[in-house]
């Protein structure tokens, strides 16, 4: 005993926390309700290849301080992003560019692309998008939306566009540059033996002790008495006893599969975007480290309505549960030993390296740095 802290939950931020935290000679413990460490970012390995457990996972970040952070633990390659569509049959390139509107509409040039546009959101007559579907129109046109857009959408969503409210697409990234690579950052890529490495030499310290199928609520009341602070990275929620209603979100259920087959789809990521297929991504995990083994191993991706006990993937930050959240973070302000992180903690999406840079500005306050 005699830790420090103690930090609930071994995903990328209680990690970051845990590091830096043994890093300046403290002591902390880690429980973990799952059977690994690591959370979402989690990787295993399978028939030699390293398999993204929770989905598809592409480090990628402007922020050349946090680039040189992962850096430590593992070596990235030098893996782009450029995921592929695939409507009823008919391939195009994400995200939206010179190449997939050459696909589209046969168009050559960027003032060809941006008229046809153009003419397309100018025949829509929408002037005030009410919903996603009117918003997406008056962005893109409506050849982009029916393909590529709606039915992706309304599966991620569990929902009809023209229910959904227009907010979620604020804008959409058309570049009219014949250019695959999703992201704008700087850096990009994917650990060379995948991201668990990162999260076992971040707790690799003699002075971090990991207990993994350990719960939280299993012992609250004394994990909150025996420890002089704690770092939550639960469900804020729940650890109120969900007073003000629970917090929603979307879950997704993954379905992996080994192929007796060298190259199931020639790509990492490809996005099904019609409204009958039921899952919305397959990830062919082998070409994330442009691997050569002879089988492959590809995971299908279905998302899903959250219900109390399902894994929560996305927050659902509309005004409602936003509201909600204001309130739990206010009572979190009651509870000074008590760090709330993380994207659960936090209620909010967090990419990895956002993340990472949240823990470090937690770490930067708690450690009067
Ligand atoms: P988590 O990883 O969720 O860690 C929280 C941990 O706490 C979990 O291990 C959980 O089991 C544990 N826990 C919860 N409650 C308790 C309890 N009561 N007791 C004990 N332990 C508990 N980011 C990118 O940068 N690029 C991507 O391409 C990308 N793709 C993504 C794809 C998907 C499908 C998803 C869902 C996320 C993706 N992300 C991506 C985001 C990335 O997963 C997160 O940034 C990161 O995992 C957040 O880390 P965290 O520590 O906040 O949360």
């Amino acid at each position: 005993m005699n830790e420090d802290y103690l930090v609930v939950g071994s995903g990328l931020f209680g990690s970051t926390f845990a590091y830096e935290a043994a890093k300046r000679g403290k002591r902390v413990k880690v429980i973990e309700k799952r059977d690994h460490i690591g959370g979402n970012i989690y990787t295993e390995t399978l028939e030699g290849i390293q398999v993204h457990k929770y989905g598809a996972h592409i480090f990628h970040t402007n922020n050349k301080e946090i680039w040189n952070y992962v850096n430590q633990f593992a070596e990235f390659n030098r893996y782009t992003n450029s995921p592929i569509a695939n409507f009823k049959g008919e391939i195009y390139n994400l995200p939206f560019n010179m190449n997939t509107f050459y696909k589209l509409w046969g168009v050559i040039t960027p003032e060809e692309a941006k008229a046809k546009i153009e003419e397309q959101r100018k025949v829509s007559g929408i002037e005030k998008p009410r919903n996603l579907e009117e918003q997406a129109i008056s962005l893109v046109g409506t050849d982009i939306y029916e393909k590529l857009i709606k039915g992706y959408t309304e599966k991620q969503w569990g929902r009809k566009a023209t229910e959904l409210p227009a907010f979620i697409i604020k804008r959409l990234p058309v570049r009219f540059t014949y250019d695959n690579n999703y992201f704008n950052d700087r850096y990009q890529g994917i650990p060379i033996g995948g991201y668990t490495q990162i999260v076992e030499k971040m707790l690799s310290s003699e002075r971090i002790d990991v207990e993994l199928n350990t719960d939280f609520f299993a012992k609250r009341e004394e994990y909150l008495q025996e420890f002089p602070k704690v770092i939550y990275t639960g469900m804020i929620d729940q650890f109120f006893d969900y007073q003000f209603g629970e917090l929603e979100y979307r879950s997704l259920h993954f379905e992996t599969t080994i192929l007796d087959l060298e190259n199931y789809q020639g790509n990492a990521v490809v996005n099904y975007t019609d409204a009958e297929t039921p899952f919305t991504r397959i990830i062919e995990h082998k070409h994330f480290e442009f691997g050569n083994q002879p089988i492959t191993v590809i995971t299908k991706e279905y998302p899903r309505t959250w219900k109390k006990g399902d894994e929560p993937y996305y927050p659902v930050n509309d005004e409602k549960n936003n509201e909600k959240y204001r309130k739990y973070s206010e009572l979190a302000g009651q509870f000074p030993n008590v760090i709330f992180g993380g994207r659960l903690g936090m209620y909010k999406y967090y990419d990895m390296h956002q993340v990472i840079a949240a823990a470090l500005s937690v770490v930067k306050k708690e450690f009067h740095e």
